[in-house]
């Protein structure tokens, strides 16, 4: 059977229109002497934290949002660190406070999280912002599920009524994931490692969310046909950069499909924009 190719989710196009709405949000707040800004903290020297960070640096640059970059050594301590975000909390200069994942395993990332100002928490780990997206009235949502279900809504497709699967239960996307859509009232199934019969229910699902970090996991057989699919996934191959989709195949099959890269990671940076700048409105207020 001939099969239509699916249509492409470009992450990086959507990214660019939000940054152009935040930019104007941006100078409409510096007008008025408030200039949105974000504290970046960075511990030890991990190559690929290290780009992220650059790479959060220069989104903020190119919407005119201010941001502050706390490198610290690998031998900080965990106290010196929460002094430091303690300040931040009460710098009324800054607006969003982000403490760049992994930490040294000297470090309690628990700790450290909660220590963040609700209100500055822009990454939306902290309990207080967890807990509001449970209750179904959430303020800072973490960034990569805010931008996945941008990524939905951008095909058109109404989530209300649809089945939902989510591979991946972290609490950064997984469970965050599957909770915005069942806010939009889909009927949300969430997979884990221990799940049985992972491709039966990926098959069930009219909307895939992935973020399992196995590269190429998800092939066509697990797709329903016309699917929207999202590859939260960033695995390193040889070949460089690969999701936990097999795009080759799932591409011929699903309805939809966002690319990696291209995709899900360039929403994630936007809605850290969008989550500072918010937190800048409220502030003002
Ligand atoms: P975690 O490792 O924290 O969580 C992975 C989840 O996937 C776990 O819940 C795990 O189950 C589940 N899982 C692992 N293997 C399987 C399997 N074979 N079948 C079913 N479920 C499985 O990862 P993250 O959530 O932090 O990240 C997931 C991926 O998304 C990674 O590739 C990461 O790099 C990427 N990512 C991309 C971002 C972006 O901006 N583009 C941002 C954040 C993450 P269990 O709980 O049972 O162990």
């Amino acid at each position: 059977m001939l099969r239509v190719a699916a249509q492409i989710i470009d992450g990086k196009a959507l990214a660019q229109e939000i940054r152009a709405e935040l930019r104007e949000q941006a100078a409409a707040l510096q007008a008025k002497g408030v200039r949105p800004g974000l504290s970046v903290f960075l511990v030890g020297d991990d190559p690929a934290s290290a780009l992220y960070v650059k790479n959060k640096h220069r989104a903020c640059e190119s919407v005119g949002v201010f941001s502050e970059e706390h490198r610290l050594p690998v031998t900080v301590s965990q106290d010196e660190l929460i002094n430091l975000v303690l300040a931040a909390n009460f710098n009324p200069s800054i607006h969003g406070i982000l403490v760049q994942l992994p930490l040294p395993n000297h470090i309690d990332k628990r700790a450290i999280i909660e220590t963040i100002a609700a209100e500055k928490d822009v990454d939306g780990f902290h309990p207080y912002n967890m807990g509001g997206l449970l209750q179904g009235n959430p303020r800072a949502v973490a960034c990569t599920p805010k931008g996945v279900v941008k990524m939905i809504e951008s095909t058109g497709m109404s989530i209300a009524g649809k089945r939902a699967v989510v591979v991946g239960r972290s609490q950064i996307v997984g469970k965050p994931a599957a909770m915005l859509l069942l806010e939009r009232h889909a009927t949300v199934t969430i997979c884990h490692s221990r799940t049985q019969d992972l491709a039966g229910r990926c098959r069930e699902a009219d909307i895939l969310v992935v973020a399992a970090g196995k590269a190429k996991m998800i092939d066509a057989a697990m797709v329903k046909p016309g699917a929207v699919v999202i590859d939260v996934g960033m695995n390193l191959v040889d070949t460089g950069f690969v999701g936990d989709v097999d795009f080759e195949t799932v591409s011929k099959v699903a309805g939809w499909i966002s690319p990696v890269p291209g995709g899900v990671g360039p929403m994630t940076i936007a809605m850290l924009l969008e989550n500072t700048v918010e937190a800048t409105v409220r502030a003002a207020k």
